[in-house]
């Protein structure tokens, strides 16, 4: 079976002002924007919106392995959540989901951990498909 593409569209959990960025497409879709913050620098991140993808532009160095506090650009708020990835440790970061749930990353360069959190899973389910038209 062909495996789908969930791409998501994400905003802001504290403003709900969009992460989107029309202009720079990673996977061939809005990529995810975020301000990010490491102890020399402040840059910006572009995510990949595709579930699962982990492919990603840093506009500045971050090393392998390097913890980064991640910002809404819009309100400047910092998007980590109390929680731990359950990988390596580092801060989640949250981002809630337009058709309903959030999706929370590690913020540690590096590590793949990601998951989406639904409230009632059935129900954001569908809502899913029917915005994604699968
Ligand atoms: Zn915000
Ligand atoms: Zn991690």
């Amino acid at each position: 079976m062909e495996k789908k593409e969930i791409s998501l569209f994400v905003k802001c959990p504290l403003c709900g002002k969009s992460l989107m960025d029309d202009e720079l497409l990673l996977n061939n879709k809005p990529s995810v924007r975020v301000n990010i913050q490491t102890k020399k620098e402040r840059g910006v991140l572009h995510l990949c919106s595709t579930y699962g993808c982990t492919l990603k532009k840093i506009g500045i160095t971050v090393e392998e392995g390097e913890v980064v506090e991640m910002f809404c650009p819009h309100c400047n708020k910092e998007l980590n959540i109390n929680e731990n990835c359950p990988e390596c440790e580092a801060p989640m970061v949250a981002f809630v989901i337009r058709a309903g749930g959030v999706v929370n990353i590690c913020s540690r360069n590096g590590c793949t951990a990601h998951h989406i959190k639904f409230k009632d899973v059935a129900d954001e389910m569908s809502k899913f498909y029917y915005e994604y038209g699968f």
